[in-house]
């Protein structure tokens, strides 16, 4: 008889975005002339880079002829593209990484959910809260956890970001192995400074811990005095994982291709306490159950390195700023606490009331589609989240309504 793993029966059925789906499309169905505007959206709206699009299709041509076709390529990524990421990313901002150290992948949702199985069963795990689904997920998939009771999956500890630790969690009381942090955050766009990270690198020395970074926001960070790397910190090379994503910092969400940093001195232990090298074992998962990122496709985010395509990825970051921008801007006339939107494209707005309350307040007052905190996690109620992947239009459009409500 084939058995189920009994692991993936303990997954809470994600329902936040089929039931945003659900709502809007009743809404919309009673109020057929009603032009909704969606600002619950997580994925990018402008088109690649033309950088981009022109290696693309450069790319595509080589494979069509039989003395430039590529088969495999390596598991870790091209050498052109690791070299452009250690040099742009890293080394032209003094800091010391090198191209082999660099993982290129599909994605970093894939990265940071796999990541995890390189650990023991029984290592004790901290993630934020409200959090990206996928760090929680895939330790529930792991077995690292217990049951789902009163919102929160027993065995995990949350670290709790709200407005009263300024959306950055405390150091925990127990000791943690695993640490998931991710700045600028997704959902609350808080951002942390040199000093602040430095003590979770310092909690992570002297615990024998790890911290999995997910930057995957860095292109957006304007203050010149936030990190953009982990590696910026002392000492965060032997206790630190980087995940960065194309993603979203080059439109590249259907597109596919991130990277994993694995500093050579980044070591874990195995249970007589001896040191274990992370980077040849997660170079050893790959190499098993991955087969590169397409040829094409690392020719693409290689572009994003060339002149032409640093400045239209500026250009499309900033188009999505400016939004964020605008978003923040009215929030707070209407006298509302919000963080983020400065370092990031998302705001993340207090409204003193039920998370999913105030979405339906917004969608059938304004015609506007949100995110309900609560769909992040416990600490997440009470809050929505706004994001400024749309148009600078409906972004406009969207705000002149919201004045609307609140001010008649
Ligand atoms: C969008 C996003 C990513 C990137 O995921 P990809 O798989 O690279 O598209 C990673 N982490 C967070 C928190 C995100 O919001």
């Amino acid at each position: 008889m084939i058995k189920v793993n009994e692991n993936f029966l303990r997954l809470k059925s994600s329902y936040l975005f089929s039931e945003i789906a659900k709502r809007v499309q009743e809404f919309q169905t009673q109020n057929p002339k009603v032009e909704i505007i969606r600002l619950g959206i997580g994925d990018v709206t402008l088109p690649l880079p033309k950088a981009c699009i022109q290696a693309m299709h450069k790319a595509i041509d080589e494979l069509g002829q039989a003395s430039t076709f590529k088969g495999y390529g390596p598991e870790q990524g091209y050498s052109f593209l690791r070299e452009a990421i250690a040099k742009h990313d890293y080394q032209q901002k003094n800091i010391d990484i090198s191209p082999e150290e660099i993982f290129v992948s599909d994605g970093s949702k894939c990265d940071t959910g796999n990541f995890q199985e390189l650990f023991s069963q029984d290592i004790k795990v901290a993630v934020p809260d409200p959090v990206y689904p996928v760090y929680v997920d895939s330790n529930v998939m792991a077995g690292r956890t217990g049951e789902f009771k009163d919102g929160e999956y027993q065995g995990l500890v949350y670290l709790r970001s709200t407005k009263h630790n300024n959306y950055l969690p405390d150091l925990p009381s127990q000791k943690i192995d695993l640490i998931y942090l991710c700045f600028p955050n997704n959902p609350t766009g808080a951002s942390i400074t040199k000093e602040q990270l430095q003590v979770w690198v310092d909690y992570a020395l002297e615990h024998k811990a790890l911290i999995l970074f997910d930057a995957a926001y860095e292109a957006f960070i304007q203050d010149s005095t936030l990190p953009h790397s982990i590696f910026e910190i002392p000492g965060a090379k032997q206790v630190a994982v980087e995940f960065r994503s194309f993603s979203k910092t080059a439109g590249f969400t259907g597109t596919r291709c991130a990277f994993t940093v694995i500093p050579k001195e980044c070591f874990i232990y195995n249970s007589q306490g001896e040191k274990i090298n992370l980077h040849k074992l997660w170079l050893r998962r790959q190499t098993t159950k991955f087969n590169g990122v397409s040829y094409v496709v690392q020719r693409a985010a290689q572009a994003v390195y060339s002149e032409e395509g640093q400045q239209q990825v500026k250009n499309n970051i900033a188009y999505y700023l400016n939004n964020a921008q605008l978003i923040r801007k009215t929030i707070q006339e209407l006298g509302f606490h919000c963080v983020g939107g400065e370092n990031s494209p998302y705001i993340w707005i207090e409204c003193k009331q039920d998370s999913w309350d105030f979405f339906n307040f917004l969608l059938h007052k304004a015609g506007i589609v949100s995110t309900p905190g609560s769909g992040f996690g416990k600490s997440g109620e009470g809050y929505i989240r706004l994001s400024a992947f749309n148009s600078l239009e409906n972004v406009t459009l969207a705000m002149q309504r919201l004045k609307e409500v609140f001010n008649s």
